[in-house]
């Protein structure tokens, strides 16, 4: 709330009451006519008071509202890849609050993961062919669907999220990527419908909500196909360079995962519980390993020609 800054109007007022109510004692007639005055003069006040030249209400009445802005979305670096190339969201795993995993080096999972974000932003950048985003370029917190809700707002090609995994045995090292398994919630499929008919409900009057079913079912089957083609491509150019956990593929039914909209997929770089992994994790030379087969495998699957 601003202060009026009017009082001293008010005090002036004061003032003058006395000299006008001398001049009417001298003469009855003149009396009233100053009693008018001044009447009109208090009127006057109580008009500038209310309604002040200057729009003093509006600015008491903006004051005390939040600034309406619309949700801040990251910047998107395009580079030599030029506006109309493939738009790679990356998303660092965790931050402000949420350190996620931590190791016994005293690695955290949130610093590896925008560590290696950043990094696979820059190589992608250098190598030209895609556009980057990151969910986050800080360490701040950020709710999971909205990580989801931000690439699908900058309608990504494709969603990587970056994690490190963590484990109670020492033995468990090495990396895996997770797509989504498990069936897309109903609201999920019915949104994705409305967005696949737009506003044009004309598919719905002929076929009613089977249509809608349908489409969603195969505009989610090519998603998940597109998860699938990225997840192996990263296989293709991690193996054999990097150590991998297992069945280096996983299905998840995890949150960052569940957008239909875009393919996604989320990377474990390794144990953060695993001297050997932490070591790699932490250091420049084994972030850059990690990053080159990621940027490879990505611009590789975004390029390549798709069927249809
Ligand atoms: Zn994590």
């Amino acid at each position: 709330m601003q202060d009026s800054g009017n009082d001293g109007g008010v005090l002036d007022l004061g003032a003058d009451r006395p000299a006008s109510a001398r001049r009417a004692s001298r003469l009855k007639t003149m009396g009233w006519i100053a009693g008018a005055i001044v009447a009109g003069m208090l009127l006057g006040l109580l008009v500038i008071e209310i309604f002040p030249p200057g729009g003093r209400g509006k600015a008491q009445f903006a004051a005390p509202l939040p600034e309406s802005r619309p949700a801040e979305l990251p910047r998107i670096v395009t580079g030599r890849a030029g506006a109309e190339a493939p738009l790679v969201v990356i998303d660092a795993g965790h931050g402000g609050f949420d350190p996620g995993a931590s190791g016994p080096s005293g690695a955290i999972e949130k610093n590896v993961a925008l560590a290696i974000a950043a990094g696979l932003r820059d190589r992608l950048v250098e190598l030209g062919a895609v556009r980057v985003a990151l969910t986050r370029e800080d360490d701040v917190f950020l709710p999971l669907e909205e990580r989801v809700a931000v690439a699908e707002a900058l309608k990504a090609d494709l969603f990587i999220s970056i994690h490190a995994d963590s484990a109670p045995v020492e033995e468990a090292r090495g990396a895996n990527v997770y797509v989504l398994s498990g069936r897309a919630s109903d609201r999920e499929a019915l949104a994705l419908a409305r967005s696949v008919n737009g506003d044009d409900d004309a598919y719905a009057d002929d076929g009613g909500d089977e249509v809608e079913a349908l489409l969603a079912e195969l505009a989610r089957r090519e998603t998940a196909l597109g998860s699938a083609s990225i997840a192996r491509s990263v296989e293709a150019r991690v193996k054999g360079r990097l150590p991998v956990h297992g069945r280096f593929v996983r299905g998840g039914n995890l949150v960052v995962l569940r957008s239909a909209q875009m393919p996604s997929i989320l990377f474990e770089a390794g144990y953060i519980s695993s001297e050997e992994d932490a070591t790699r994790l932490t250091s420049e030379e084994g972030r850059a390993a990690i990053v080159s087969a990621l940027a490879e495998a990505i611009v590789a699957d975004l390029l390549a020609p798709r069927p249809g």
